[in-house]
């Protein structure tokens, strides 16, 4: 097995006829060689100055954040999915107050609501565009409803105006999840375009290494416009403290490493050109597989700046076999999710499902992303393409 695997492997580069470089679902390698200097030279700083908890590049890496999405505040934390445990803890959430989110999400979405004991109220997805929909939230409503959480999945971002629109009508405040939405923007019907993560009460990103603006390890931070709702994010990040040593809430502690800030600093400025590469790369997908009776290019729609964290293609066939065989021909690919959140073992028996999460279910079965990185280059998409389209003949 080990060795057929290693000969599909020779063979997937000799039909390539040159040497092409390995791919990888993520290249953060070749990324990190292009920008080694000044990655180098940031990290060397920081370690000189051995300010190694809350050092400059941490507050000034929340300024440019600030800078570059239009958010009022940008507080920086320990991971996205602390983002989200605070932004909740932020909102005075009671035990079992309702928290409405899709099922088809990482699990991290969901898992914080679970842990605060407050109840997830999971509902289906858009088979088009993969995201939740305003229609679909209102059925959803009950007196208990204390927040809404829609995520940007794979980069695109939900349809926002009706669902705040409804959010504001109930006031009911709106957490973005923009894990995997950052840089990306939404286009309201008067025409004004606001970057993602910055539209609701609260929103929250991870700078995960693999994200589209990733660190070289854990990282995330919190959106607001709301100074009120940023000092009290500020706290509970900080043990719940505000004045050293004099704790007014429980909180937690949730920071962002200088290391990381510094990374990240130099990061910032290339995002929009990273972006650039990912849809130029979504673009080679798109023409390769346009109008196959077989494979479902992603949805856009004309209110959304797509960032692609994820290309994800829906299969209408052998969806598992196409993995293996792009596995044999030394092509990676991953399912982003196999298993919806509300029926993964941990919410067994917890949470609430409205309606009978059709898509949602269908989606974990028919779905599957392709490498997608900035580092692509047109040989390497050829062959991944041709790979797929070689599957189905
Ligand atoms: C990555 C991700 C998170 C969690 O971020 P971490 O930094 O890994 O904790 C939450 N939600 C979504 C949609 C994600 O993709």
């Amino acid at each position: 097995m080990a060795l057929f695997k290693a000969t599909a492997y020779i063979c997937a580069f000799n039909t390539a006829n040159t040497l092409m470089r390995k791919i990888e679902m993520v290249d953060l390698k070749a990324q990190y060689r292009k920008i080694k200097p000044a990655i180098d030279q940031a990290i060397m700083e920081v370690v000189e100055s051995a300010a190694f908890i809350n050092g400059k590049p941490v507050q000034e890496f929340a300024r440019d954040l600030e800078a570059y999405t239009g958010a009022g505040q940008v507080i920086p934390c320990a991971n996205g999915t602390d983002a989200l445990q605070i932004a909740m803890m932020a909102l005075n959430l009671q035990p079992g107050d309702e928290v409405i989110c899709p099922s088809f999400t990482y699990y991290a979405t969901v898992e914080v609501v679970a842990l605060l004991k407050l109840t997830p109220v999971f509902i289906d997805v858009n088979p088009k565009t993969f995201t939740i929909e305003a229609a679909d939230v209102e059925k959803a409503l009950t007196p208990k409803t204390k927040a809404i959480v829609p995520v940007h999945l794979y980069g695109q971002s939900v349809d926002m105006e009706p669902l705040l629109a409804l959010a504001k009508q109930h006031a009911i405040p709106v957490i973005e999840d923009n894990a995997q939405g950052i840089g990306g923007t939404y286009k309201f019907s008067d025409g004004r375009v606001k970057k993602t993560g910055i539209m609701g009460e609260i929103g929250c990103t991870s700078f995960f290494p693999s994200k589209n603006l990733g660190g070289y390890g854990d990282g995330g931070a919190m959106f607001t416009n709301d100074e009120q709702v940023a000092a009290k994010l500020r706290m509970i990040a900080n043990h719940g403290q505000q004045v050293r040593y004099y704790h007014d809430m429980v909180g937690v502690n949730s920071r962002l490493d200088t290391l990381q800030a510094a990374v990240l600093r130099v990061k910032l400025p290339l995002l929009d050109e990273y972006i650039n590469a990912r849809r130029a790369a979504a673009a080679f997908y798109d023409k390769a597989f346009a109008n196959h009776s077989q494979i479902t290019v992603p949805e856009r729609t004309n209110y959304a700046y797509h960032v692609f964290h994820q290309y994800t293609l829906l299969i209408d066939g052998d969806r598992d076999g196409l993995v293996k065989y792009l596995q044999e021909h030394a092509v990676p690919s991953m399912i982003y999710y196999p298993v919806a959140c509300h029926q993964q073992k941990a919410f067994a028996g917890k949470g609430k499902v409205i309606g009978d999460m059709g898509n949602t279910e269908l989606l974990t079965k028919r779905v599957i992303s392709l490498p997608m990185h900035t580092e692509l280059d047109e040989e390497q998409l050829g062959y991944i393409t041709e790979k797929v389209l070689e599957f189905f003949k």
